[in-house]
């Protein structure tokens, strides 16, 4: 799992005593042992260090946290998200390390989390479901990959990672300077790919980059700006949330673009923070 042990940053090192004082057996150890088993050591250093580590993680779940993932997994499994490779990314990405330490251990439960400045880090569920809607595109059948992606709406940059393991090149753009710079924190180091932030106006895409096969937007506004349509490549897809007078809300919307135009489905309703215009 090279993901979780190169991103992985073990926390809490100052308890680390904790767990040798237990390595030495000098709590509750009965008053008299003989010298031979004092010698000896109990158990083996490392085994005793990485319980140390796993005591003191965030909520108790840094170490183990690849089981509440497994099981978070088979929940979206169970909830029909049944494409495999993004399945298998977020397996991978540890949403742990991508929200604020106090809500640690509500990472792998099935809700939207706040990241500050009024924000949300989307619902793993919704998340799922649109990587899942791009992979049936068809320039995602015929490679297998999103190929190169533009994301609008960084926020902590979970999603920019799950992206960044089913993409050949990712580029996220965040309109909030402190959030730019907390997702640029939070995948410092990140070994996947070629993975971009940009603090910017999403709803002007990035043109130099363009253009991309996959588009995927986290925040809705009152229409699909033309800069997204346009940077659209011919069998690419693009899904975004938009609001939508008739159902009188947000919809999720689908676009393809084919060699002729743009063809557009609307799957559902959803609710995303606003799309809002310049940078800040
Ligand atoms: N995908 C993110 C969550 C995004 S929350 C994650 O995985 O963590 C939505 C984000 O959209 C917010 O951070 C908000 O600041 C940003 N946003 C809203 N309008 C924007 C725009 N025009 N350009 C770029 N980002 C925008």
């Amino acid at each position: 799992q090279p993901f979780v042990s190169k991103h992985g940053k073990p926390a809490g090192g100052a308890r680390f005593p904790l767990g040798l004082d237990r390595v030495h057996g000098t709590r509750n150890a009965p008053a008299a042992r003989p010298a031979t088993e004092l010698l000896r050591p109990q158990r083996p250093l490392a085994h005793a260090a990485r319980e140390a580590l796993r005591q003191t993680a965030p909520g108790g779940i840094g170490l183990d946290s690849a089981a509440v993932r497994a099981r978070m997994v088979q929940r979206l499994r169970a909830d029909g998200v049944a494409c495999e490779p993004v399945l298998h990314a977020f397996l991978q990405v540890e949403r742990h390390r991508f929200v604020d330490t106090a809500l640690a251990t509500q990472a792998y439960e099935d809700t939207a989390l706040p990241i500050g400045h009024g924000q949300t880090i989307s619902k793993p569920s919704v998340v799922a479901r649109m990587l899942a809607l791009l992979f049936e595109s068809e320039a995602a059948r015929t490679s297998g990959s999103l190929g190169r992606v533009l994301e609008i709406d960084t926020g902590y940059g979970y999603q920019a990672a799950l992206l960044s393991l089913l993409a050949r090149g990712v580029l996220s753009i965040e309109r909030l300077g402190p959030l730019h710079e907390k997702a640029r924190s939070h995948l410092q180091g990140w070994p996947a790919g070629d993975l971009r932030l940009i603090h910017g106006d999403g709803r002007l895409g990035h043109a130099p980059w363009a253009p991309y096969q996959h588009i995927v937007a986290a925040a809705g506004g009152d229409d699909l700006p033309q800069a997204w349509l346009d940077q659209l490549a011919p069998g690419g897809r693009l899904v975004a949330p938009m609001h939508d007078a008739t159902a009188g809300g947000q919809v999720l919307v689908v676009v393809d673009r084919t060699d002729s135009g743009w063809r557009e489905q609307r799957v559902g309703a959803v609710h995303f923070v606003p799309l809002k215009s310049g940078r800040a």
